[in-house]
């Protein structure tokens, strides 16, 4: 039986070659010429002067909070309807995090509940140390009205893009807007390098230094010299090499996701009960995962289904504030029902892999019509 995968990795051919220079070579090690590569590449293409490549997003994220001087006892306010790695690694340096709910246009962080949030917090003498804006499914949230909200509480934003690299906002590309932006290179993501991340920032002191803290936080001296606590953190040259090749397809990749969507999207178009996530105009999205929402409750029984038919589909992020690990955390919203959490009841995620075909997709959304519309 044929499996769709929601968004499995696509090689373009070129990245073995690269991984055996990488061999020929002997740079198997995180540093060596394709690492200073990818990261020039990255750099370029967000034009900042720098960019440090990770061992995955989770750590990017990290280390983003680290030199923000997250740590115990501070609180960091993060988008609810997300990833837990989004969150994570505040939770490893002991901060508590504070979940923000969506607004309906992006699905992004919502800029109201937001000020709310910061407006309580300030009373309180308790700003956030940082505030994790997460772009979702590779669309952009409303980053300009939230980076405003931020910039007037004095609090620095930090991107996560992990979906969204190569998409913008008003022609910007996402993970420029904040103190810091992050990007993931999974399996599932849009351009893979099996396993990696990468973090850009406004200051290129703070990326040398994130460098710095993702090698061990080892001072260049002769002998093992250590004036503060790194990590081990950064990208092997070896999937650097993986990176090179995947990320020279990047805008062929975007067209095809944007293409997926837009043919899902033709196939429902006659019907009431599903809606697809919406794009406003100040975003380009990457389209990473087409998105949709229905009228009825998604219930399990259909999705066992249509994973039984090798279809896999799955519902959008189980927001933050309901995880059983999240029990003790805020939450600020400001409808009566959440946003995040009607996405979470009525939204699914299709079969995206770059490479469908439309006869596939024409299928695919055959078997979806009839279990989730009937
Ligand atoms: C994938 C993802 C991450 C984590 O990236 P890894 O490279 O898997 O560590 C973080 N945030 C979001 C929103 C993601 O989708």
């Amino acid at each position: 039986m044929k499996k769709y995968l929601l968004s499995p990795p696509h090689m373009s051919g070129k990245e073995q070659r690269y991984i055996n220079e990488a061999f020929e070579s002997n740079w198997i090690a995180p540093s060596g010429p394709h690492l200073t590569r990818f990261e020039r590449e990255l750099a370029e293409y967000h034009d900042v002067e720098d960019c440090v490549a990770t061992s995955s997003g989770t750590s990017a994220i990290h280390l983003a909070l680290r030199l923000l001087d997250v740590k115990q006892g501070d609180t960091v306010f993060c988008s609810s309807f997300t990833f837990i790695a989004s969150i994570n690694p505040a939770i490893y340096l002991g901060a508590t995090p504070v979940f923000i709910d969506s607004e309906p246009l992006t699905w992004g962080m919502c800029p109201d509940s937001l000020e709310l949030a910061l407006k309580e917090a300030k009373h309180q003498n308790r700003l956030p140390k940082a505030i994790i804006v997460v772009h979702l499914y590779g669309q952009s949230a409303q980053i300009e009205a939230l980076l405003e909200i931020a910039t007037a509480y004095g609090v620095p934003i930090v991107e996560d893009a992990a979906e969204s690299l190569g998409a913008e906002y008003n022609g910007k590309k996402l993970g420029t807007f904040g103190e810091f932006g992050i990007f993931s290179f999974n399996g599932n993501k849009i351009i893979t390098t099996s396993g990696g991340g990468a973090l850009i920032g406004k200051s290129a002191v703070a990326i040398e230094h994130a460098r710095f803290l993702s090698s061990q936080a080892k001072e260049d001296k002769p002998y093992y010299h250590h004036k503060e606590v790194g990590y081990n953190y950064r990208l092997s040259n070896v999937l650097a090499g993986i990176g090179i090749a995947q990320f020279a397809v990047l805008d062929k990749r975007i067209r095809k996701k944007r293409a997926i969507f837009n043919l899902y999207q033709h196939n429902f178009q006659k019907e009431e009960g599903i809606t697809f996530m919406p794009e406003q105009s100040f975003s380009f999205g990457n389209r990473w995962l087409t998105t949709c929402t229905t009228n009825k409750s998604i219930q399990d029984k259909h999705l066992y289904q249509l994973v039984k038919q090798g279809i896999e589909v799955r519902r959008l992020w189980k927001p933050l504030h309901t995880q059983p690990v999240f029990k003790d955390c805020s939450f600020y919203k400001l409808e009566k029902k959440a946003v995040s959490e009607s996405l979470y009841e009525h939204g699914l995620c299709l079969p995206s892999g770059t490479m469908l075909t439309i006869t596939d997709i024409d299928w695919i959304s055959g078997q979806l019509r009839k279990e989730l519309l009937n």
